[in-house]
């Protein structure tokens, strides 16, 4: 083989392996998905692929697939979350044990001052709007709510529903009434404060909160105690005393750099940042100072340290 036949063959075969290797990305689970970036060649790339394409076949059944990337620079523009069943979609996507449906209703949270941002954008796809109260369980954290609905040409309908904050979007979410609705989709993040329980598509009620939220809940295994749990608590126990910035509980994936999109140019992969895991400090998880706890009670039987510490020291008081 010559030089030029050589240089021929290697590129073929990367771009054969390449192919391979996106096809691999498509049938992992999030978790494997973002332990496969460390693998050699471009698989950082093609996990950022298989990452976007997940995120945006979601969004797509609510935004035609023309509007994705104006969706995506509002949310970045205006510091929009998306929340609830479609996040909890897109991180149990080809789960072994929990096989997500598409969600029909699509949650964003967003502040008063740029409520009409969004109505421009979605009356422009031809959505309607209707205001209502909140639910008992947000009326903490939301002011109103805008329920949007499109019908579309086949008679079907999808709907958007934007949470208006009283203070931040990240007050929407952490003020949810179980974990499960501690995930949620940034403009360049995937953030999950409880990832263990929502990998097992399970839930923890928040103490002294009324669970009388659908959406919350929707085909998420909901338990008032963690008395079933079968590993030690360890970062998760409904105890511990959590905070949205320097959490060691919480999990984030970084799906985008940080910029707005210019003209056609390929979206950007932060390779400088920490993709997975809890190092990341990002202008979102500071956005509020806000801190809470799911239960004052631990009913771990298989261990808990943090309780353990707790009663040792009350032996003294
Ligand atoms: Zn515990």
């Amino acid at each position: 083989m010559n030089l030029a036949q050589q240089v021929l063959h290697t590129s073929f075969q990367s771009i054969y392996i390449n192919e391979i290797l996106s096809m691999v990305a498509s049938y992992l689970p999030w978790t494997s998905l973002y332990r496969m970036r460390f693998w050699p060649g471009d698989c950082a790339k093609i996990v950022q692929a298989e990452s976007r394409r997940r995120i945006f076949g979601v969004i797509e059944r609510f935004v035609a697939l023309d509007n994705i990337r104006n969706f995506v620079d509002l949310l970045h523009a205006t510091d929009t979350i998306i929340l609830g069943a479609a996040v909890r979609y897109v991180l149990l996507l080809n789960h072994p044990a929990h096989t997500p449906t598409m969600p029909s209703v699509l949650e964003l949270a967003t502040t008063e001052a740029m409520v009409d941002e969004w109505e421009q954008l979605l009356s422009s796809l031809g959505y309607e709007s209707t205001e209502r109260y909140p639910e008992a369980s947000y009326k903490n954290r939301v002011k109103i709510v805008l329920d949007f609905e499109r019908v579309l040409e086949d008679g079907t309908s999808t709907q958007v529903v934007l949470l208006v904050a009283k203070t931040s979007p990240l007050s929407v979410m952490i003020g949810s009434p179980t974990t499960a609705g501690m995930n949620a989709i940034t403009s360049t993040l995937v953030v999950s404060f409880y990832p263990r329980l929502t990998f097992a598509n399970e839930a923890l009620q928040i103490e002294q909160v009324a669970v009388d939220d659908p959406l919350a809940t929707a085909g998420v295994a909901t338990f008032d105690s963690n008395s079933h749990w079968e590993r030690p608590c360890g970062s998760y126990c409904p105890t511990k005393k959590r905070k949205p910035f320097d959490d060691d509980g919480a999990a984030i994936y970084c799906w985008r750099k940080d910029v707005i999109f210019e003209g056609d140019a390929e979206l950007e992969w932060d390779d400088g940042s920490t993709l997975w895991g809890n190092q990341v400090a990002t202008h979102f998880t500071y956005s509020d100072t806000l801190s809470w706890q799911v239960s004052n009670y631990c009913d771990n039987s298989s261990g808990c340290s943090y309780r353990d510490k707790l009663e040792s020291r009350s032996q003294y008081l």
